[in-house]
């Protein structure tokens, strides 16, 4: 059998996979990182990062309207959702680049695609089979739910607050 051509082979590219994939470098070994979507997953691209740029928004706007307690005087005049929405993707853009220089400076190799395991030291991407002496999958299974509830995913690329409150979210992870 021939050797495989990694030490490790990393199975989605989230917060768990990158890690692993980095850790697995640090430890001295050849490490590949696979995800059909972004590098980062739903913690930088659609979770934590995202609802956190919003939430910094949201609390900027709360101390605007509270500020004359601390003897501010100002005047809140409204969210204006698309600087909001380019200042989000600005936070994102930002650790996106800062991670995707970690994993190059730490060599791993990071390859685009869905794979699947087709073999107990095997997994294919896009029909192509890379192997590895050991293998991790990590993705989150959540999954995307069909409802009429505004999810997480809507509420990051929501354009307009003029229809009301937002009462609750669903939380979810990523596609597949
Ligand atoms: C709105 C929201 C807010 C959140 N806020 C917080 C918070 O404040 N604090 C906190 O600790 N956590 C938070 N989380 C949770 C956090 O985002 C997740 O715990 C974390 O992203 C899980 O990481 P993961 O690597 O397991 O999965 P993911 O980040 O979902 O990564 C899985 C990756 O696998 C890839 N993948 C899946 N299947 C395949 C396949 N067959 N082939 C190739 N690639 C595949 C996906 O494309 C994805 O990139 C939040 C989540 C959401 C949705």
């Amino acid at each position: 059998m021939s050797e495989p051509e990694y030490d490790i082979v990393v199975l989605g590219a989230g917060s768990g996979g990158y890690a692993t994939a980095l850790r697995a470098s640090q430890l001295g070994m050849k490490a590949a990182l696979i995800d059909g979507d972004k590098v980062g997953g739903t913690c930088l691209h659609r979770g934590y990062i995202p609802t956190k740029a919003s939430l910094h928004a949201a609390q900027t706007a709360d101390a605007a309207c509270e500020s004359e307690t601390f003897a501010i005087r100002s005047t809140f005049e409204g969210i204006d959702m698309a600087i909001a929405g380019t200042y989000r993707d600005s936070v994102i853009t930002k650790l996106d680049k800062g991670l995707q220089g970690l994993l190059s400076s730490h060599n791993v190799k990071v390859v685009k695609g869905w794979g699947r395991l087709t073999g107990a030291n095997t997994l294919t991407v896009d029909g192509r089979d890379i192997t590895a002496r050991y293998r991790t999958v990590e993705y989150n299974l959540a999954g995307n739910r069909k409802s009429n509830i505004l999810n997480t995913q809507g509420f990051i690329k929501l354009v307009s607050v003029e229809n009301g409150p937002i009462v609750g979210f669903h939380g979810n992870g990523s596609r597949r």
